[in-house]
């Protein structure tokens, strides 16, 4: 069996033709093809606007300059997600807090969060980024309410769960990144995300003040606008109002990702095939448990669709596991090392039993291959390989 990854990108002959049609076109970044990408996908999720970034931590990054992060602001989010999530709010000098996890989804316990709001002064706190962790859809409906409460804004990381969405209590479907709950949203095209293009990333939002801030903030802080600009030197004239990145995605990537837009909902489907297959084998395993097995969804709710960009068990012999399935060619991975455990952030003083449930979490959490070109065939090998494991474990 070739090895077999926990994710992969699928690119096909359309792809590659609409790549290389732009590398022979005039332009090779900031040309026709990143404006349709954005639309677009700003359609697909439900959005009003959307911005293409160079990357998902891009994303992060400007999210927390539009709204204005700065040395006084505390920010919470989970201590499972990928660090970029946390480390947006150190890039612009904030401080960053966590609340612990609810084990049965994965997902920042909003609970925990109300107990940590309730605990400081108002306005102690300015902002929240939960995660669609693994593609399971945050009820950000109820996240809203807590925010309005203490005044704060909220950044979706929704990098896992493009095309997922849960129903709101009008029985209203809120497609992730929609912007109806959250300020602002971001998405990776990182060749393991649904949608991938190398690099790349996109914010969306339905704030028309907040997607002009972005737009500036992703070239440098220029506008070449004249109604904005204070003086008008002639054709060549712009002015940089204020400190911003280059942080822009290509024609060529932004191409890339129109074609790959055009396949998403063939690639949900299949991931919620996989998942299923996933959950018919392991549903009677005793030493497994299943992360948002799909009875377990519809117990507390047919109205969740989970994007499912990971397939995540949990065993006791978590490592062993991990090693055992190396040794089949399987390249199983784990997510995630809590975020607060890295020793950056146990420099600023988070320490080992700080959130105990995401750490209980970490150490028997494993993410089985999932990706919509993973065969049936391969799939039942994982299968049989776990099984295997299981019966001497
Ligand atoms: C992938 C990912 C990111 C960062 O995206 P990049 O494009 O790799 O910078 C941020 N948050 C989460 C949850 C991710 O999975």
């Amino acid at each position: 069996m070739k090895p077999i990854p926990y994710g992969r990108q699928h690119i096909t002959q359309e792809d590659i033709d609409a790549v290389v049609e732009t590398l022979q076109s005039d332009f090779l970044t900031q040309g026709p093809k990143v404006l349709e990408f954005e639309q677009k996908f700003a359609a697909y999720v439900g959005a009003k606007y959307a911005v293409a970034v160079a990357n998902g931590t891009a994303a992060l990054h400007l999210c927390a300059l539009a709204l204005g992060v700065d040395e006084n602001s505390r920010v919470i989010t989970t201590p499972i997600t990928f660090a970029a999530s946390a480390n947006c709010v150190r890039y612009c000098d904030g401080t960053v807090d966590f609340a612990d996890i609810d084990p049965e989804t994965g997902l920042l316990d909003i609970a925990k969060v109300r107990q940590k709001l309730e605990s400081q002064p108002k306005r102690y706190y300015s902002g929240l980024i939960p995660v669609d962790f693994a593609g399971m859809p945050v009820n950000l409906e109820e996240f809203r309410k807590l925010a309005d409460e203490f005044d704060l804004w909220i950044i979706e990381d929704a990098c896992h769960a493009p095309g997922g969405y849960f129903i709101d209590s009008n029985g209203e479907k809120q497609m992730c990144g929609n912007g109806n709950y959250a300020d602002l949203a971001i998405f990776s095209f990182h060749p393991v995300k649904h949608i991938a293009t190398g690099e790349g990333g996109m914010i969306t939002t339905n704030n028309p003040e907040l997607y002009e801030k972005l737009l500036t903030l992703r070239t440098h802080g220029i506008t070449r606008d004249p109604a904005k600009m204070h003086e008008n030197h002639g054709g060549w004239y712009m002015e940089m109002q204020e400190l911003g990145y280059n942080y822009r995605m290509p024609d060529m990537l932004t191409a890339l990702g129109i074609s790959q837009l055009k396949r998403a909902d063939a690639g949900l489907q299949r991931r919620q095939e996989i998942a299923k297959r996933y959950d018919a084998a392991f549903k009677n395993a005793s030493n497994l448990k299943i992360l948002n097995p799909a009875a377990y969804k519809e117990a507390i709710s047919d109205n969740v669709f989970h994007a499912y960009h990971l397939y995540v068990i949990q065993v006791e012999k978590r490592k062993e596991l991990y090693d055992f399935l190396r040794t089949k060619n399987i390249f199983a991975q784990v997510h995630y090392i809590p975020v607060h455990l890295m020793p950056y952030y146990q420099d600023l003083g988070f320490k080992k039993d700080d959130f105990p449930l995401a750490e209980a979490y970490y150490e028997m959490c494993l993410s089985l291959p999932m990706y919509p070109s993973l065969t049936n065939e391969e799939q039942d090998y994982v299968i049989a390989s776990v099984q295997e494991f299981l019966q001497h474990a």
